[in-house]
Order: structure tokens, then C-alpha cells, then sequence
């Protein structure tokens, strides 16, 4: 038996890491779920998996918690303690990080250093404190297992090789909802067309972010942590069918990628169950239904988050930190319905000019560099005009 905590099981991750956990209840425990605002969901989940522990984000949303959950066996805690107290829980063997942005860097670092292994989602850690958090995992000697459809696709091309036999790493991406819209009707683009992904359901932000070719930018940041090669051996193809998930290509020529129906469940069924494979619930794939999987180079002047990524794993140290810190806000305005979907990228791009990178030690420092980030990334927008 496995024994589970979720940060973040009310979004799109943690429903269907809890898909999985159902349909194996021989294998995997609950041990604590941690939600942001949907209590509703939240108390249906606490009543199907009994977790010890049960933490909402905000400290305010805790009586209301209490007593939707009356007569449960279940400690209720609230706010970033409560969110250390969940990923630290004594019984839990593994922490999925799945909350959304930098909000889950601190929880994320707890349960490392409480020797917990990670299932991460949250790619965001990563991006913003790459080297502070493989270094933890390396100091706590726990396993990081990635959730992330294209990482767990080279995490799983690169079983049974050597990391020094890599050539390159090929990302996928499937383009988002614009791939196919002229790059001058970009700024006009609504809300609802750019949340209307045409492969993956997904979360609001990261939905934003496969728009904007940011979600691929982090993920080139993600990967160059995960399996410390170099940014200039991470190679991003468009390839819309989002069948093939990733590749890793060989000194030999040889190349290894991973396919299957784009549903999360996958990946995530394989982080979990790790060296096993167990039924995932993805439907399986059926090739010949496919008119041809097709791939080519993205539009870097059209997607221009793309190369600010770039741009900031190059500059490194702080930089990172705060452009994914500007981009949060960024995405955030936008779906407020503030800033326009091309002021994404002149947010973020404006938020890098102003900093000057330095170098960061530690999380509270992470921590630091992106309030910066946000601070500046929302005086911006406040001088934007939609
Ligand atoms: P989501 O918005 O659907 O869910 C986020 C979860 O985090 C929710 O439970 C929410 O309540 C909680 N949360 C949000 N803000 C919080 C805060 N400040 N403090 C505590 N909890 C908070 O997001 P998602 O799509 O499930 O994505 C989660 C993470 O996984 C992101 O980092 C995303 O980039 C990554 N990811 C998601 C997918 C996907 O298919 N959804 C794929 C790959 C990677
Ligand atoms: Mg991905």
C-alpha cells in the first residue's frame, strides 16, 4: 500500500490522480488533500477518501470547512502551515504536487526534506527554483517522478539508457488554440477562444499558458532540471496531433518516444505506480484512425513567450523566477479580462528588461525575486490600455 498526500486535489491533476487512487484501492491510501477555493468538491472528496487531513489555501475558508465536514474523522488546518502539514504527514510515502504556480514551492520543499517522493506537476518549482530543489532532492535522497505528459515521455525514453548517450531532447507541443490564427488577429482573440485547447482539458492557467507557448517555455526549463542537459539540447517541435508526447534522440541517431491518447491519467498512473504500469483508464490508441502525425519548427516571432523562456534559463539566477512570476500575473489580467492576450508577452518581456538577475540561495530568496516579479508585472499592466 502507498500511502498519498495531494496538494492541490481540487484542480484538474488532483481529480484524476484521485480517478486513479479509486480505481486501485488495493494499491494507493489517501493520507491528506489540499484544495484552493472549491469546498464543495473539496468536502465530496474528503467524504469518498477519509484523509487525516484536510487543508484549504485561505485560513478564512476554515470554519466553513469544519462544518461542512462535521462529524468526519478529519483535521481540518488551513494556510501555508496546513499545507506543510499535509505534504510532511508522517504516513505518506508520496506528495503529488499539483497545485498551480509558485504557491507550491514551499509545500513542495517540505515534503522533500521530510524524505517524501515527489509526483510533480507543478512545474513552476522548477522554473523558479531549478537548482535549489534538485539539489534538495539529491541531499534527502527521495525520487522525483514527473507528471508532466512530455517529462514522464523522456523520463520514460530514457529507461534502461545512459543520460550520457543523449543527444537531444525533443519537446512536443501541440500548438494550442492558435496555431492556425494569422499572428496580426492575435491581440484581438477572447478569453473563451484562448481556453478552448483543442487536445488536453486542463487548468485555467496552464490552458493560458499552451496559448501563449509559455506552458512550452517552462517545460524547457522543467526539462533542463529534470535531466540536466544543456538548453541548447532541448529542441521544441510542433506537432498538433499531440500523440507522441516527447523524444530523446541518441548519439547514435536512434530516437525513443513515448505515444498515447492525451489524457493525464497516463502519466500520472505511471509516477504513482512507479516501476510498475497499472490500468490508467486512458483510452487506448488506435493509429490507423490517424491521417498522419505531422511536426514541424514553432513561430518564434509569433509566439514570442517561447524565446523570453529561453532568454531566461540563459540568463538564469533570478531570472526565471521572475518571468514565471510576471506570467502569472499576466495570465492572471488577462482572464480578468484587463490586459489583451498580446500584452501576455509585452508583460512578461517588460517585467525582464526591468531586473537585473542576481543570484538566489535559497526558497525564501526564491520567494523574494518572485514578489518582485509580481510587484512589477502588475504596475505594468496597470499602465497597459486594452
Ligand atoms: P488547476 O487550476 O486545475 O488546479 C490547481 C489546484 O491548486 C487546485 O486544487 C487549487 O485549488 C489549488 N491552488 C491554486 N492556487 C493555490 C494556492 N495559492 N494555494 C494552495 N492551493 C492552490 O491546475 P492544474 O491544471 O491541475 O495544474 C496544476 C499544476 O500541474 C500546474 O503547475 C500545471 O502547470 C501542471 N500541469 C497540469 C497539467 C494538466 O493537464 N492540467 C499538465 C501538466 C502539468
Ligand atoms: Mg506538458
Amino acid at each position: 500500500m502507498k500511502n498519498i498526500t495531494i496538494l492541490g486535489s481540487t484542480g484538474s491533476i488532483g481529480v484524476s490522480t484521485l480517478e486513479i487512487v479509486a480505481a486501485h484501492p488495493d494499491r494507493f491510501r489517501i493520507i491528506a488533500l489540499t484544495a484552493g477555493k472549491n469546498l464543495e468538491l473539496f468536502v465530496r472528496q474528503i467524504v469518498q477518501f477519509a484523509p487525516r487531513i484536510a487543508v484549504v489555501a485561505s485560513h478564512d475558508d476554515v470554519p466553513r470547512l469544519k462544518e461542512l465536514c462535521s462529524g468526519l474523522d478529519v483535521t481540518i488546518l488551513g494556510g501555508v502551515e496546513g499545507l506543510i502539514a499535509a505534504a510532511t504527514a508522517n504516513e505518506t510515502d508520496m506528495v503529488v504536487a499539483a497545485i498551480v504556480g509558485a504557491a507550491g514551492l514551499v509545500p513542495t520543499a517540505a515534503a522533500i526534506r521530510a524524505g517524501k517522493d515527489i509526483a510533480l506537476a507543478n512545474k513552476e518549482t522548477l522554473v523558479t527554483a531549478g537548482h535549489i530543489f534538485m539539489d534538495l532532492v539529491a541531499e534527502f535522497g527521495v525520487r522525483l517522478f514527473p507528471v508532466d505528459s512530455e517529462h514522464s515521455a523522456i523520463f520514460q525514453s530514457i529507461e534502461g539508457h545512459r543520460c550520457e548517450d543523449i543527444h537531444k531532447i525533443i519537446l512536443t507541443a501541440s500548438g494550442g488554440p492558435f496555431l492556425n490564427t494569422p499572428a496580426s488577429t492575435l491581440s484581438q482573440v477572447t478569453v473563451r477562444d484562448a481556453l478552448n485547447h483543442p487536445n488536453w482539458s486542463m487548468g485555467k492557467k496552464i490552458t493560458i499558458d499552451s496559448a501563449t507557448m509559455m506552458n512550452k517555455g517552462l517545460e524547457v526549463i522543467e526539462a533542463r532540471w529534470l535531466f540536466s542537459t544543456p538548453v541548447e539540447n532541448i529542441q521544441v517541435n510542433i506537432h498538433p496531433q499531440s500523440i507522441i508526447h516527447s523524444m530523446v534522440e541518441y548519439v547514435d541517431g536512434c530516437v525513443m518516444a513515448q505515444l498515447g491518447t492525451p489524457d493525464m491519467k497516463a502519466p500520472i498512473a505511471y509516477a504513482l505506480a512507479y516501476p510498475e504500469r497499472i490500468v490508467s483508464g486512458v483510452k487506448p490508441l488506435d493509429l490507423t484512425t490517424f491521417s498522419g502525425l505531422t511536426f514541424f519548427n514553432p513561430d518564434h516571432d509569433k509566439f514570442r513567450c517561447l524565446d523570453l523562456a529561453y532568454r531566461a534559463i540563459n540568463a538564469g539566477e533570478s531570472m526565471p523566477a521572475v518571468m514565471n512570476a510576471a506570467n502569472e500575473i499576466a495570465v492572471a489580467e488577462f482572464l480578468e479580462g484587463r490586459i489583451g492576450f498580446t500584452q501576455i508577452a509585452e508583460t512578461i518581456e517588460r517585467t525582464m528588461d526591468a531586473h537585473s538577475a542576481h543570484n538566489l540561495r535559497t526558497i525564501d530568496e526564491v520567494l523574494k525575486a518572485d514578489l518582485w516579479g509580481r510587484e512589477s508585472a502588475r504596475e505594468i499592466c496597470r499602465e497597459m490600455v486594452h
